[in-house]
């Protein structure tokens, strides 16, 4: 069996046409673009390339971006002076901070995250935003595992009453995959590194996301027949090679879907940031 292949580029183009037009009508009912404002501290190379390409987007979707530059050496009140600058800036509806931060600021990050405004939290990373996504209320969710979610719905897979396995639970994709698969009636089960016989839980997954970050990790014999794989995972193994978490050509003989990596989830993490200024926009302008 060769799984069918859950093409990032084509669920990411049509989130992205999605949020275009709800950017127009907002424009044609408030005569305001929608904004993001993106800090970067520092030059993680990795770093200035997303920047760059979110960036893009929202030049592509017709949304005002602003992109403020920071040296290494910025300090956690200079920070968050800026942050405070942004939370009163009428033009921007949506802010988000590029991580990693430089070495310095680490232990401070969730300190600076918690500064940013929820109404304007498009990472879905402020404690308000975790909480009403863990209370079931609406809520910024973080963008990777939104746009899986929505994937997931868009290509037809059954969710409620289905067996989910996420493997990884940080905040940015596993605990937050948990809370949108639960919502969505799944039964959930979230391994981490201390999990006993992973490959025993996760062959019990209908739908098995994997977000490690460790290539080819999945293997064949971990996978349920006919299951769906969402491999968030990316990671150079060289210059210019990206592979997943998953071991992507022996598992797609055994999944009945999969995504790829690249041209997977990590493409529709951009497409769902623009859906989240853009939802921000809306909620600031109603209230
Ligand atoms: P983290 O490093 O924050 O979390 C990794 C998780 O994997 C942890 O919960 C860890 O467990 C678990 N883990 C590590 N080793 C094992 C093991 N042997 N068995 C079971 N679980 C294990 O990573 P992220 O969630 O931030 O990212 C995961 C991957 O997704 C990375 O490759 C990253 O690059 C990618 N990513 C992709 C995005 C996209 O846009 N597509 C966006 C965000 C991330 P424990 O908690 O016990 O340490």
């Amino acid at each position: 069996m060769t799984a069918r292949l859950l093409s990032g580029k084509e669920f990411a183009a049509k989130f992205k046409e999605d949020a275009a037009k709800r950017a127009r009508a907002i424009e044609a009912a408030h005569g305001v673009t929608p904004g993001l404002a993106v800090i970067i501290v520092g030059e993680d190379p990795a770093s200035q390339v997303y920047v760059r390409n979110k960036d893009r987007a929202c030049a592509e979707l017709g949304i005002y971006s602003e992109v403020l530059r920071m040296p290494a050496t910025t300090t956690k009140a200079e920070l968050i002076a800026k942050i405070d600058e942004l939370n009163y800036d009428k033009r921007i509806h949506g802010i988000l901070v590029q991580l990693p931060l430089p070495e310095a600021l680490h232990r401070e990050e969730q300190e600076i995250l918690d500064r940013i405004d929820p109404a304007k939290d498009v990472d879905g990373f402020h404690p308000v935003n975790v909480g009403r996504l863990s209370l079931g209320q609406s809520a910024l969710v973080p963008c990777t595992p939104s746009g899986c979610l929505k994937m997931l719905e868009l290509a037809g897979i059954p969710l409620d009453g289905q067996r989910a396995v996420i493997v990884g639970r940080s905040n940015i994709v596993g605990k937050p995959m948990a809370q949108l698969l639960l919502a969505k009636n799944a039964t959930v089960t979230v391994c981490h590194s201390h999990t006993k016989d992973l490959a025993a839980v996760t062959r019990e997954a209908d739908i098995l996301v994997a977000a490690v970050g460790k290539p080819k990790f999945i293997t064949a014999d971990m996978v349920k027949p006919g299951a769906t794989v969402i491999d968030v995972g990316i990671n150079r193994i060289a210059p210019k090679k990206l592979v997943g978490d998953v071991d992507f050509d022996a598992v797609q003989e055994v999944a009945g879907a999969i995504t790829p990596v690249p041209g997977g989830v990590g493409l529709l993490t951009v497409a769902m940031l623009m859906e989240n200024v853009v939802t921000a926009a809306e909620l600031q302008l109603k209230s």
